[in-house]
């Protein structure tokens, strides 16, 4: 058996156009442009990639982009008098402080600091209960994402036994929040987990958000299980020459397709669907503080 490849590049740029759609047509119905408001602070390599990527696709749908970048030496005093100006400005819809923050910042304090309503990557403990609580939130963009691929490729998921490999704040717990709201038997499995093959072998759904390269190999997946590859792990690739690298998944990609009926791939998975839904969340924020009629299936 060879598995179905989900193709998260492919549905990202389909949750992007609906997106640009429905700024489209906020803005000339009420005259509304959504805005994001990024805040770097540092000069992390990867973080700044991700800051510009996100900044560009997000002119790309029609929505504003304010980039705050401050030096990596800034004051939790200026951040805060920072996030405290964004939070009360009526163009911006959707704060995201780029983490990891340098490490004088205190980063619970820090997201704390974001009004709920605009905490688009949905890391605020309102947000974190009104999801535990099946309420209305702001849902974190990577375990949405994955999300929105698994009910398309399955319809329901109802009744299915799902295996989370790994119980971060941003990806394995509210992936859990999530696939519990959608009637899964769930199982967050860490790195305190005993047999966690035998845990996975089980497993319906796998998703795995761990930050190991390749470290899930096809004979612990149950034949024809789907799996979600969050991670994103970079590693030495000598055969493309000295020096160069790749990036892979958690998930051994060669033996696990053999025996999965379906798998992300890493690249082209579940990394374009986090911004999508970062957008997608922005887009929400500006709809519901405007009380204007928010876009069907961009959010749980
Ligand atoms: P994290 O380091 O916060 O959490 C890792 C989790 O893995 C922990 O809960 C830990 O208990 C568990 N773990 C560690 N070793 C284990 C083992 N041997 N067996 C079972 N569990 C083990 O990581 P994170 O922030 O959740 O990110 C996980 C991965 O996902 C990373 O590779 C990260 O780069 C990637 N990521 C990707 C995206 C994306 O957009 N695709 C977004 C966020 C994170």
């Amino acid at each position: 058996m060879t598995a179905e490849i989900i193709d998260g590049k492919a549905f990202a740029a389909k949750v992007r156009a609906q997106v640009a759609a429905h700024v489209a047509v906020i803005r000339e119905s009420h005259g509304v442009i959504p805005g994001l408001a990024v805040v770097l602070v540092g000069e992390d390599p990867a973080s700044q990639v991700y800051v510009r990527a996100k900044g560009k696709q997000t002119v790309e749908v029609g929505m504003n982009s304010y980039e705050h970048k401050l030096d990596a030496d800034t004051s939790e005093a200026d951040l805060l008098a920072l996030i405290k100006r964004l939070n009360g400005d009526a163009d911006v819809h959707g704060i995201l402080v780029q983490l990891p923050l340098p490490g004088h910042l205190n980063e619970d304090l820090v997201i704390s600091s974001i009004d709920p309503a605009k905490d688009v990557d949905g890391f605020h403990i309102s947000n974190v209960g009104l999801l535990g609580t099946g309420q209305k939130s702001m849902v974190p963009c990577t375990p949405l994402g994955c999300l929105m691929m698994l009910r398309d490729h399955h319809g329901s998921l109802s009744g299915m036994d799902a295996v989370i490999i790994g119980r971060s704040n941003i990806v394995g717990k509210p992936m859990a929040q999530l696939l519990l709201g959608d009637s899964c038997m769930v199982t967050i499995a860490h790195s305190r987990t005993r047999d966690l093959p035998d845990v996975v072998r089980r497993a319906d759904i796998v998703v795995a958000a761990v930050g190991r390269p390749e470290m899930v190999p096809g004979d612990w997946i149950k034949p024809g299980a789907t799996v979600v590859d969050v991670g994103i792990n970079r590693i030495d690739a000598p055969e493309k020459g000295e020096g160069k690298t790749r990036l892979v998944g958690d998930v051994d990609f060669a033996s696990v397709v053999q025996v999965a009926g379906a798998i992300t791939p890493v690249p082209g998975g579940v990394g374009p669907m986090t911004i999508a839904c970062l957008l997608a969340n922005t887009l929400t924020a500006c709809c519901r503080a405007g009380g204007m009629p928010e876009p069907e299936g961009l959010t749980v």
